[in-house]
């Protein structure tokens, strides 16, 4: 069975894969089942920190590997919390500091408080790959002036998607899913993967 290696340690994102890349005959295997650590995100875009991911995943194993690096985006701040989204609040910041931090750093600004999700999503065949595959898709809304939901993770209580009236965290995984930057990536991700004959087993009709 083909295997690939997941950089990252997050259960989520490893269920979302491996459901995904299971009907390829695709085994993906977290990159701690490897030990391999987490990697210092030293680039100042989400291509380049997921490159740096995928690449330190693949060095270390010798498998092809997936990297994902994904963030929140606010017009009114220049772009912030871009790469930082997940420590916008410090280090040891959780979701709900970095919420509360960037409703306080918005409180004097009225709406419309445009914002967007990015994710990008990168594949290397191995840890010297001149080419890796790399998709990226956002997921463009608005920034509420309190939380509401419970669902979802990180921002998504208080970020309104366009087109809707419920935050993103009012909407059920399968929702969330089918609009969303992550989702979109990932679907990007599974098409040119099989345009580019990855597949080399299993069912990738
Ligand atoms: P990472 O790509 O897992 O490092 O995620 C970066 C950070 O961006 C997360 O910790 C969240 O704060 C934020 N983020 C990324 N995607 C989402 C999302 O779908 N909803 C809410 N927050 C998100």
């Amino acid at each position: 069975m083909q295997q690939i290696v997941l950089a990252s340690g997050n259960k989520g994102k490893l269920a979302e894969f491996e459901q995904m890349l299971s009907a390829y005959g695709v085994t993906v295997l977290p990159q701690n089942h490897f030990n391999v650590g987490e990697v210092a995100e030293t680039g100042t875009t989400f291509v380049e920190n997921a490159i740096i991911k995928a690449r330190h995943a693949a060095q270390i194993t010798g498998l092809a590997a997936i990297a994902d690096d994904s963030g929140l985006e606010v017009d009114l701040l220049q772009g912030a919390p871009g790469i930082y989204s997940a420590r916008y609040a410090g280090d040891k910041a959780n979701d709900q500091d970095n919420v509360l931090k960037l409703l306080d750093a918005l409180k004097d600004y009225p709406a419309p408080r445009s914002a967007r999700f990015q994710c990008v999503l990168v594949y290397m065949r191995h840890g010297a790959d001149p080419s890796p595959l790399i998709c990226q898709a956002s997921w463009e809304g608005q920034i509420a002036f309190e939380q509401r939901g419970t669902h979802g993770h990180g921002y998504d209580p208080i970020f309104i998607p366009e087109h809707q009236k419920l935050s993103a965290a009012e909407l059920s995984s399968d929702e969330k899913n089918a609009l969303s930057h992550r989702g979109k990536a990932l679907a990007q991700l599974l098409a040119m993967m099989q345009a580019k004959g990855v597949f080399t087993g299993g069912n990738s009709q």
